[in-house]
Formats: structure tokens, C-alpha cells, sequence
């Protein structure tokens, strides 16, 4: 279905980004990895889907790295068609106990990141009149926690910026949404994990359900394959006029 697309996914080194690079990668399309550690594996999975396979190293905290990104997509791909805002980061603590730079980092990665990617990539998807903007946003971006400050006002801005974005281009080809998740046991999820299990004195395995039973009442976590399935149908023809939206995966979460 996506022969032919290129799709550039932030922080797809790992997690949600890696799940959703893959899912594309199966419909056909061409896929631009990027992020920190470990390259060669995700390189390796994604290639063996049988799609061209770039990576770009850009730290999505640093706008020129970003310009740099793209302009090796152009170069390298000819185009971004489908973009993945997915890179980012948690930090956990109390507002007055917040470290400034952590908050600065935050918002940077989890929020600005994506402004500068698509201000970037918009021109060549309005010049081809097709085009997929997807945030990953979360049900942080919909509800609150305490202590994830930063998380929440980020998530809840990248959804703000899914709205324009899909407005200024609601009568071109480009389409622009959100996805929110609950809980998906990726690395970013497991350090929250060990936090409690420490806190608790639990098993990794009881903090697991603790975590769930605060907040996710299918006590199931929503899985990177989840994610990248409705990525897909975002690209999907039946997505051409589903925009602005800030959909979520998260086992009930929201709906309480
Ligand atoms: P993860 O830690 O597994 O992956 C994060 C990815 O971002 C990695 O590839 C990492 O290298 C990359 N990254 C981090 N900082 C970067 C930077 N400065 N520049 C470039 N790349 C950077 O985390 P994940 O859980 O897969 O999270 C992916 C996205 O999903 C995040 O935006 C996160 O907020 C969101 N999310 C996660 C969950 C969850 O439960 N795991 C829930 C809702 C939303």
C-alpha cells in the first residue's frame, strides 16, 4: 500500500517509534530511522522487511540537527511523505522539585521537535499533495498525572499543534494526527517500573500491575504493533479525510 512513500520516524531506535517503523515498513514503505543507541539492530529488522532503510542521528533537541535530517532525507529519499513525530522523553517529579534543564529538554524533544520537523517537511508534502503528519502524542497529551509536568504540557501542546496542522491543510492531501497511548512497556515505561517496584519492595511483576491499576482498566499494555496498525491506517486511503484528531490506544484510561 505505502510502495514507493517514505516515512521518516523520530526516535526509532527503540520502543513505539521501531513498532511503527516496522508497520510501515511492511505496507512497502521506504523508512528513515532515527535516534540513539544501538542502530544496527533496528537497521537490520527494518531492512529485512525488504524497504530502503536510512538513518539519520539528528538529536531532535537541537533545531539545526533537525534541518540537517531533512535535508539528508531530500537528498538521500527525494521526500518525506509520511512523518512520524514520535522521539521523546519522561522525567518524574514534583513541580518544585522539577530541574529547570530537565524541563527544557522535555519540552524540546517531546514538543518543539515536532514543530520544526514539520514546518520542514510540509512544502514537498503540499508541492506532492499527499502527505501523513503523525504525532505521537499520549493520553498525557488528553489527562494528567502528577508529577509529569513537563510530559503533560508537551503532550498536551503536541495534540494542540495536531489541530492547526491538520486545519492549514485541510483542503490539501496532507493529513495530520495524533496518537495517544496508555501504557505500552517500552524502555521509557520501564524505568518507571523499577521506580515503583524500589518504592513498593515489589516484584518487577507486581509493580507491573500496580502501575496498570492505577490507571489502565484492561490491566493489558497497548503494544508497539497496536500503534504502528493504526499508523498504517492513518496512511491508509480510508484515512484521507481523517484529520485532527488525537486518537487513543490506552485500555480504557481516558474514559473514566
Ligand atoms: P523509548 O525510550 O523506547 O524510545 C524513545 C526513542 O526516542 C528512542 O529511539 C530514543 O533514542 C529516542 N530519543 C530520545 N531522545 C532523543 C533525542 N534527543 N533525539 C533523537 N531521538 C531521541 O520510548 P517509547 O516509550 O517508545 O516512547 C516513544 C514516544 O511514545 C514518546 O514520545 C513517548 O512520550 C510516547 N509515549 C510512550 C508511552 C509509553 O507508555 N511507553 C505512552 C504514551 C506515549
Amino acid at each position: 500500500m505505502l510502495n514507493g512513500k517514505t516515512a521518516l520516524v523520530t526516535g526509532s531506535t527503540s520502543g513505539i517509534g521501531l513498532g511503527i517503523a516496522r508497520a510501515l515498513a511492511a505496507q512497502g514503505a521506504n523508512i528513515i530511522l532515527n535516534g540513539f543507541g544501538d542502530v544496527q539492530g533496528p537497521r537490520a529488522e527494518v531492512a529485512a522487511l525488504g524497504v530502503k532503510v536510512g538513518y539519520h542521528g539528528a538529536d531532535m533537541s537541537k533545531p539545526a540537527e533537525i534541518a540537517a535530517m531533512m535535508d539528508y532525507a531530500a537528498a538521500e529519499f527525494g521526500r518525506v511523505d509520511i512523518l512520524v513525530n514520535n522521539a521523546g522523553i519522561q522525567h518524574v517529579a514534583r513541580i518544585e522539585d522539577f530541574p529547570v534543564e530537565r524541563w527544557d529538554a522535555v519540552i524540546a524533544i517531546n514538543l518543539t521537535s515536532a514543530f520544526h520537523a514539520t514546518r520542514l517537511a510540509l512544502p514537498a508534502m503540499r508541492e506532492a499533495n499527499w502527505g501523513r503528519i503523525i504525532n505521537v502524542a499520549s493520553v498525557h497529551g488528553l489527562v494528567a498525572s502528577a508529577e509529569k509536568s513537563a510530559y503533560v504540557a508537551a503532550k498536551h501542546g503536541i495534540v494542540g499543534l495536531t489541530k492547526v496542522t491538520a486545519l492549514e491543510n485541510a483542503t490539501t492531501g496532507v493529513t495530520c494526527n495524533a496518537i495517544c497511548p496508555g501504557w505500552v512497556l517500552t524502555p521509557l515505561v520501564q524505568k518507571q517500573v523499577d521506580a515503583k517496584a524500589a518504592a513498593l519492595g515489589v516484584s518487577n511483576e507486581e509493580a507491573k500491575k500496580v502501575l496498570l491499576g492505577e490507571k489502565e482498566p484492561s490491566m493489558q499494555f497497548t503494544t508497539p504493533e497496536e500503534l504502528g496498525a493504526l499508523a498504517v491506517f492513518f496512511c491508509s486511503p480510508a484515512g484521507n479525510n481523517v484529520r485532527g484528531v488525537a486518537w487513543n490506544m490506552d485500555g480504557g484510561w481516558t474514559a473514566q
